[in-house]
């Protein structure tokens, strides 16, 4: 037996890219997506409440700025201007006041002041209310209005804010999820890479023996564990079985091949070495020339009964005869097959009983079974000595009919049993050629009863005799 060792094949490459290909779709690419949206999240979150802190710090001054009266009154600047700056400073952000025109009254940064700036968010909080939005670069700008005692707006608190520090916050936090996540992605990685393999190692060992037994190589095995639940190892197991079959039917061919040609041969070598003495001798007497002519003409019988017996079991292993299953009395079909076979069990002496205990009717076909009775009835007759005895019993109960055909010939070993049924096979060819025996009559009979659903079975002792029991279902259900 061969047996194929590991061995990687282009083929199981493609499951290993898709399984690689799924774990970075259904695996890798969410995971990292993931990370990503909870970072984005995060950050929204933190820029969210930011902007109402930053609102929050922009009304508290304009609050102020209406206490103080900064705007309307010039005396208040100096100490509202360092007010600012030092806010400014610990919120690490920049104010800058306007008018309700715009004007910058005050810049914490100091440039701005004098200038004219009418940024939407300005309008807005002029117009309508006060506004804190993230820019372009990511500033956040924060608007509150200022408002006189009669609730009129006269002017702005413009809060700018560079979230620098949300950022180093999240970056901070970044480095080590992203990394972790890395990490895992390895992790599984390498997971996924042992794991096609422990799939596509077998997988290919399996390819390798599937194409060398398509080559014809039915000896070829794949190593299986018998008791594993592995799916791959129980395909292996079905694939051994299948090759073992296979390998078998091969044998069986070419032994069957052989034996046909050998029990061809065997008549027409007969022939050949007849009318060779017959051509040779062109003075032989004419006694000479029929006796010659008797054992050709036996020998052609011979051939003719061994073609007809292929014959008939080729068309049955090919389901080529047309089958009718008819529902029959067996206790005539037995009737006459005993009919049939007496005067040869009386050239014998045999003393040739038959007995049907039940009527039986049964779903057959009457020409084939007819044949595999015969066969073995014919048989018996034929192992049985002179004088023995010949018994063949009908019997059924609910389900199955039961034929038994019984002996007391010659009997067989019990090794021989298990191959009686093959082809060809006869136990001692020398007495079978003295009997006439091709060696396929039961394999016929065997063809024909499991055609009918049934079984055989043999039962046999050496010089005391032997019993063939036969069961045929009384319904058909093929
Ligand atoms: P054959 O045509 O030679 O009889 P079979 O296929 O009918 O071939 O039988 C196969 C072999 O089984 C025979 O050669 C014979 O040796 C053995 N056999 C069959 N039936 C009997 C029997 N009733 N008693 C003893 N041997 C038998």
């Amino acid at each position: 037996m061969v047996t194929i060792s590991a061995k990687r094949k282009g083929g199981s490459y493609r499951i290993k890219f898709l399984m690689i290909t799924t774990y970075l779709c259904a695996g890798i690419i969410p995971l990292f997506l993931f990370t990503a949206v909870v970072f984005k999240a995060t950050e929204s979150y933190f820029m969210e409440e930011k902007k109402k802190e930053l609102l929050n710090q922009a009304n508290i001054f304009s609050g102020h700025i209406t206490i103080s009266g900064y705007i309307t009154n010039s005396d208040m600047r100096y100490a509202f201007g360092r007010d600012i700056r030092v806010t400014s400073e610990q919120g690490g952000y920049r104010i800058i006041v306007t008018d309700d025109m715009g004007f910058v009254l005050d810049d914490s940064n100091g440039t701005e002041t004098g200038k004219i700036i009418m940024i939407p968010e300005i309008i807005e909080a002029l117009e309508t209310k006060d506004v804190a939005k993230e820019q372009k670069n990511g500033d956040i700008y924060a608007v509150a209005s200022i408002v006189d005692e009669s609730s009129k707006k006269i002017g702005t608190v413009l809060i700018v804010y560079s979230p620098k520090d949300i950022q180093n916050i999240i970056d901070g936090i970044k480095k080590p999820v992203y990394a972790m996540t890395v990490l895992i992605a390895c992790i599984v990685l390498c997971f996924v890479l042992v794991l096609s393999h422990a799939i596509t190692g077998p997988l290919s060992r399996l390819m390798e023996v599937i194409k060398k037994i398509s080559e014809g190589h039915f000896d070829e095995r794949m190593v299986v564990d018998a008791n594993s639940r592995n799916e791959i190892m129980q395909i292996g197991a079905a694939v051994n079985n299948m090759a073992e079959k296979l390998d078998e039917v091969e044998t069986s061919r070419q032994n069957f091949v052989s034996n046909v040609s050998h029990e061809l041969k065997t008549p027409l070598s007969s022939i050949k070495v007849l009318s060779e003495a017959i051509l040779l001798d062109s003075e032989a007497p004419k006694e000479m020339y029929i006796e010659f002519l008797r054992d050709i003409n036996s020998e052609i019988d011979r051939m003719t009964e061994i073609i007809n017996d292929l014959l008939m079991l080729v068309k049955l292993d090919q389901k080529e005869i047309p089958v009718t299953f008819k529902t029959e009395s067996l206790n005539l079909v037995i009737e006459n097959i005993i009919k049939m076979l007496r005067p040869l069990a009386n050239n014998k002496n045999i003393n040739f009983e038959y007995s049907a205990i039940k009527e039986v009717s049964a779903e057959i076909d009457r020409t084939k079974l007819t044949l595999a009775i015969s066969n073995l009835v014919e048989n018996a007759i034929k192992y049985t000595d002179n004088d023995g005895k010949v018994k063949v019993v009908l019997d059924c109960d609910h389900q199955n009919a039961f034929i038994t055909v019984s002996d007391t010939g010659i009997g067989m070993a019990e090794e021989e049993i298990g191959k009686i049924f093959q082809r060809f096979y006869r136990i001692d060819k020398t007495r079978d050629r003295e009997t006439g025996g091709t060696g396929l009559g039961l394999s016929i009979t065997h063809s024909t009863i499991l055609m009918h659903n049934g079984s055989i079975k043999v039962t046999s002792r050496e010089n005391e005799g032997t019993t063939f029991v036969v069961r045929i279902p009384l319904i058909n259900n093929i």
